[in-house]
Formats: structure tokens, sequence, C-alpha cells
């Protein structure tokens, strides 16, 4: 086994540590109090200088001007970048369109790459993926109620969609919609290419989450689609194919996120530790002199390292046996790497006090909104069951090949 990263990525690593520090993190404050305008030119800025020092994109295939990093690394980088909520956004690698990207690479057609991919793996356009609806179960979407019909040679669609996120400013949206109601149900949906100038397409609103309606990039969409009319060609990969290409975009999306968290961990937990080493609660002692805050330190940091373990090793499955047979580890780093990250920020918020509270930190920004992790990209609850299930069915199967092998054993 092999735990250092590779001479390339550990240079690579540094000059985004440097970098995160110098250009990206003293954004945070526009982003907490600034105007999001102000904030989108300096964004822009830093993310020329981005491609001027060769880091841009670095999920994205060679061929459309990425760095086409494996899994394990793009983890590592995901990691470093996810210490700042605008990490992502300035290296050009941020979801929903890490994601697109990954699927229009695998699926799109030469016509549709060309339109939409280029464009967006160079940052000129951003895009969104609609698929949760507010009247249909998100964790169980068989149930899904958007319909898209054929109309000679086009496909009408209509439907209610809602946290289509960054809807707000997208060139185009990546719709789910059910195209053959009898069909088996993972058959019964397709994914459609659809242009937000579409006729037919309109952003309702940016819902309200946790007191934030955002704008831009940072928003969630209510999306109505009616009677909003697209070519054949805006169908991406084969007509029933939805569920397939939706179950591709989550595996890598999920080291993505999941690395990502981590590095709102590592961040906080280093706030915590500068904080109970600073702060002095009677003359002679600091906070970090007290057991408690010495023992939630010990198990942070060791719950962190798990973490990162595990979800390293899910994606060294991924690039080593694929995303189908990392799914037992996919759905364990979910659901893991959400909460341990949420404990991380939520322990550190209690040693700063009040002032964890307040926005004069990065810590209540992440407070608000990361409680999301633990509900997209499939609920714990949902990970959990199917994970469990699995292993117990496996317990099953070879007690039962133990059950057949034991009296052979005993006639012996
Ligand atoms: C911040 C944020 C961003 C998002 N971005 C996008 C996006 O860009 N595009 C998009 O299409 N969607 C997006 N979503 C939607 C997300 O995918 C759904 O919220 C998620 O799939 C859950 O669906 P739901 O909200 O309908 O909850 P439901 O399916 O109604 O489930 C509610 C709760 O019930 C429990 N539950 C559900 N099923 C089971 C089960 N089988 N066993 C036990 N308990 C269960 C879980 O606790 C779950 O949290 C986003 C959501 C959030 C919060």
């Amino acid at each position: 086994m092999e735990f250092e990263p590779s001479e390339e990525m550990s240079v690579m690593l540094a000059m985004i540590n440097d970098f995160m520090r110098r250009e990206v993190i003293p954004l945070e404050s526009d982003l907490l109090f600034g105007d999001p305008v102000a904030l989108e030119a300096r964004l822009a800025a830093v993310q020329d200088k981005v491609r001027q020092i060769g880091l841009w994109a670095p999920n994205h295939p060679v061929e459309y001007g990425g760095l086409g990093l494996s899994m394990v690394d793009h983890g590592l980088f995901s990691e470093a970048l996810g210490r700042s909520p605008l990490g992502h956004r300035a290296f050009g690698t941020q979801a929903p369109d890490a994601g697109n990207v990954e699927i229009l690479h695998r699926h799109g057609t030469p016509r549709q790459r060309t339109r939409w991919l280029e464009p967006l793996v160079a940052g000129e356009i951003r895009s969104c993926f609609s698929m949760t609806e507010p009247e249909t179960p998100g964790s169980n979407p068989t149930m899904l109620a958007t319909r898209a019909v054929r109309d000679g040679d086009d496909w009408v669609l209509n439907g209610q969609k809602w946290f289509t996120s960054s809807a707000d400013g997208a060139a185009f949206a990546i719709v789910m919609a059910v195209t053959d109601p009898d069909a088996e149900p993972h058959r019964r949906a397709s994914m459609f290419l659809v242009p937000t100038s579409t006729p037919g397409f309109e952003l309702v609103r940016n819902v309200s989450v946790m007191g934030h309606v955002g704008s831009g990039a940072d928003s969630h969409g209510e999306v109505s689609y009616q009677s909003c009319r697209v070519s054949g060609d805006a169908l991406l990969g084969q007509e029933g194919d939805g569920f397939l290409i939706a179950q591709e975009r989550l595996g890598p999306g999920r080291i993505h996120h999941c690395m990502r968290w981590l590095g709102i961990a590592d961040r906080s937990l280093e706030m915590l530790c500068d904080r109970a080493n600073e702060r002095a609660i009677t003359p002679t002692e600091t906070l970090a002199d007290r057991q408690v805050i010495q023992h939630w330190v010990a198990e942070l940091d060791a719950e962190i390292r798990a973490a990162r373990l595990l979800t390293l090793h899910a994606a060294w499955m991924i690039d080593r046996h694929g995303a189908a047979a990392a799914r037992d580890e996919i759905s364990a780093i979910k659901f893991v790497v959400a909460n341990t990250m949420l404990r991380t920020v939520d322990l550190s918020i209690q040693v700063h006090g009040a002032l964890g509270v307040t926005d004069d930190t990065i810590l209540a920004f992440w407070y608000r909104h990361e409680r999301a992790a633990r509900i997209y990209d499939g609920a714990d609850e949902v990970h959990k069951t199917t994970l469990g299930r699995r292993i117990l069915i496996r317990a099953r199967t070879s007690a039962h090949d133990d059950a057949l092998v034991s009296p052979l054993l005993v006639v012996r």
C-alpha cells in the first residue's frame, strides 16, 4: 500500500495551498459581506491567475484543457480547494458543472460536446442539473413526474423542479424527465440538454435556504418547464438511460464532495486549535489546557484521518475497478464524511463561543450551507439502508455457503 502522493501531486498540492492562502481565502469577506457582482469580478481575476499557473479544471479531460487527474489525485485536489467555499469555483471545478462535464464527456455526441462541453470546461458558461421535484421524493426518483413527450423530431417537457442548484445565470440545464412511464422503473427516464433560453423554461425563484436566497452560482432554483420544446438532439445518451447516467454522475461526484468536506473539516479543526491556544480562560490558562478540548481535538483529528482514508480508498477503487465495483465504499463515505465534517464545524463553533456564531469567521457560513450534506446526493438513511442491506445479503449468502460446505468437512 502506498500512502504518499506522487512527487508531481505533492508539488501541485503545495502550489494550491499557497494560492488558496494568498488569493482565495482573502475573498471570503466579500462572500460574507460584499456585493455579489464585485465578488464575481474579483473571482474572475483569480480564475485567470489559476489558468496562468496551469491548474485550471483539474478533473476535466486533458483534450478539453483540463489536467485529467485520477480520482485519487482529484480527491486530494478537492480537499485542498475545500478549505474555502470559493476554492472550487476559483479552480473551475465546482458542482454541478463538474458532474455535468463528466457525463457530457461520456455520453455527449460530438455536436453536444462542441456546443456545451467545451465552453463549460473553459469556464465561459455555467450549467445546472435539474432532477429533484417538490412533489415527488428525491430519495426515490423512479417516482419522478416531469414528462418529456416526443412531438415530431422534437421533445416537449412539462414539470416542476426545485433545488436546481446554480440555475440562476446557467446557460443550460441537464433535465431528468420520464420518457416511458410504462417501462421498468429504471428505464423510465431520460436526460435532456435544455438551454435556459428555451421558451417554457422559467426560473420561478431562488429558494431561500437557511436565511439565504443567494444568486448566480450560489443559489438553488425552482424551475418550471411548461411546454418547453427542445430539438431531438437535446437527448443525452439513449432514451431510457436517465438512471444509468445519473448513477455514473454520482460516484465521482461523491469523491469530489467528500474530499471538499474534508477540506472544511481540516480548516475548522485548525481554527478550533488556534482559538483554544489563544483564548485565556484564567490569568494562567487557555482553553487548550482543558481536558474536554483536548479530547475533542484528539477525536476530531482521528475521525478526519479515518474519513480521509476511507474516501481515498473509495477513489482508488474507482480508479482501479470502476464506480460500480466501489458501490459500498461510495455509500459509506457519503454518510461518514458528511457527519465528520458537520461535527467538526459544530465543535469549532463551540470552542469559538459567541464569536463562532458571528460572521467574523467562516464557521457560521459553513454551519448554514453544509447542513444539507446529509441530504443531497442521497440522504444518510438511504445510504445506510442500501449498504446495510448489501452487507446482510452477503453475510446470508456466505452463511449459506458455509452450511453447504460444513457437512462435507465433517464427512472428511
Ligand atoms: C443544498 C442542496 C442542493 C441540491 N442540489 C440539487 C441539484 O443541483 N439538482 C437536483 O436535482 N437536486 C438537488 N438537490 C436535491 C437533493 O438531491 C434531494 O433533496 C435529495 O435527493 C432528497 O430528496 P427530497 O428532498 O425529496 O427528500 P425525500 O426523498 O422526501 O426524503 C426526506 C427524508 O426522508 C428520509 N428518507 C428518504 N428515503 C428513505 C428511506 N428509503 N429510508 C429511510 N429514510 C428515508 C431521509 O431522512 C430524507 O432526508 C439539492 C438539495 C439540497 C438540500
